[in-house]
């Protein structure tokens, strides 16, 4: 640990004591002796003891708070490496493909550590634990005996710290592919190339979850691997997959025919395009199930992502026949659980579907949100069940009963 000493401002002290991890450069007054990627500690404007955080001399988010007392054990990585294991255990005892850790959701801001079986995938996304790579594959040896750990740090976000963007073997070895099972389904992971580490573990509940409301012919958009599709297959007649990448496509075929599953179709295709012909040929549905890229990545981007996120939503709600549910997902951060509600309101009235929310859902429990940061809840997966739908050339629902938002005018 290094002796630097960083002086917030006030607004960064109030940040502090709100439980906030983060502070911008802007709430910084002063540092002495900070080295890039070291622990620091933290004072407030009067010299008061606030922590000690993580200290980066590049990103915008110069300091990741670790800890708020006026101590910091020499043991604090390998007991919270310890202690957000022990907590997948309590969660999900079963779990095969996990996330272990999830950076400030688990008191270890920038670190990511993924389990696939017995290898472990790890980011170290900021300077500091970055510079702790060597702590953490020891740690995480002791406590685990992975066969291999392989640093996946290849996200652009490393560029912000300066850090060079690598994919390296740190311990073992890593094979091309690890197979990893998904409550009754296997999936074959590419940790290397794959999305992500490999697989979007951060759906893994909502893949279960979505076995309850799969039936009849479903549609899987934005399919990736199969992570819904298969799932879906279990419990339904037919789904058709569909994903723009032909790797995706591959993917999701191979892992269809490992789990002996005939009632996959998989089409290589622009889920926009694709959802307009389909309905150009009058094909109908009883599930759909979309869940796209992050549209929004920055918030000036919310708007444009806004519309694509309520056209695909429209045009679900159209294929779906009534009795049936939409299972929609946004991982775009920009885009908050209320905004997410009301695009699908504008999606239903469009649609001239009468729909009710079965369910609001998130990230994986593996994937904490932390109460009072925003930032840590990206994930949204809302269940939605179309009821009825407008016959063409009905009264509309709008002119009988004036919506709230009018009426408050
Ligand atoms: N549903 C998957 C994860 C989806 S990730 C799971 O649960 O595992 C988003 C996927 O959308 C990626 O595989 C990407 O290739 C695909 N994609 C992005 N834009 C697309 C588009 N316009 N049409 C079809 N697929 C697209």
């Amino acid at each position: 640990m290094s002796e630097g000493r960083v002086t917030v401002t006030k607004k960064g002290e109030t940040r502090i004591q709100r439980g906030h991890p983060w502070i911008f450069r802007s709430d910084i007054e002063r540092r002495e002796g900070a080295e890039a990627g070291s622990v620091v500690r933290v004072l407030s404007p009067r010299n008061r003891p606030l922590g000690f955080a993580f200290f980066s001399s590049r990103s915008e988010i110069t300091l990741r708070m670790i800890e708020r007392g006026s101590q910091l054990s020499p043991g604090f990585l390998r007991q919270r490496l310890q202690a957000a294991i022990e907590w997948r255990r309590t969660i999900a005892p079963d779990a095969e493909a996990i996330r272990l850790v999830h950076g400030e959701g688990d008191g270890i801001p920038s670190l990511v550590v993924d389990k696939y079986g017995e290898y472990l995938v790890v980011q170290t996304l900021a300077q500091s634990t970055d510079a702790l790579k060597p702590q953490i594959v020891e740690a995480l040896t002791d406590l685990l005996r992975p066969k291999g750990i392989l640093e996946r740090n290849d996200p652009r976000v490393r560029e912000l710290e300066g850090l060079p963007r690598v994919v390296s073997v740190l311990a073992g070895e890593i094979p091309e592919t690890v197979v990893v099972q998904e409550g009754d389904l296997s999936f074959e992971a590419d940790l290397r190339h794959g999305q992500k580490t490999g697989l979007f573990l951060d759906q893994r509940e909502n893949h279960q979850r979505s076995r309850l409301y799969a039936r009849g012919r479903v549609l899987d958009a934005f399919s990736y691997n199969g992570g819904f599709a298969l799932h879906a297959a279990r419990q339904a007649e037919s789904v058709l997959a569909v994903d723009v990448s032909a790797d995706a496509v591959a993917r999701i075929q191979a892992n269809a025919l490992r789990n002996g599953l005939a009632n996959v179709e998989v089409r290589e295709a622009n889920v926009f395009d694709l959802l307009r012909d389909l309905l150009s040929s009058e094909q109908r549905f009883d599930t759909v199930i979309l869940d796209p890229p992050a549209f929004a990545k920055t918030r000036g981007a919310a708007e444009k992502a806004a519309r694509g996120y309520k056209e695909i939503n429209l045009r679900a709600l159209r294929l779906l026949n009534p009795g049936g549910c939409l299972i929609t997902c946004s991982c775009s951060y920009h885009i908050h659980d209320g905004d997410l509600e009301a695009i699908l309101e504008d999606a239903a009235a469009d649609a001239g579907a009468t729909v009710t929310i079965v369910e609001k859902r998130r990230q994986g429990r593996d994937h904490p949100v932390l109460l009072g940061v925003p930032e840590t809840y990206y994930l949204k997966c809302f269940v939605l069940r179309k009821l009825a739908e407008r016959q063409p050339g009905s009264v509309s629902d709008s002119s009988v009963m004036p919506s709230k938002r009018i009426v408050d005018k």
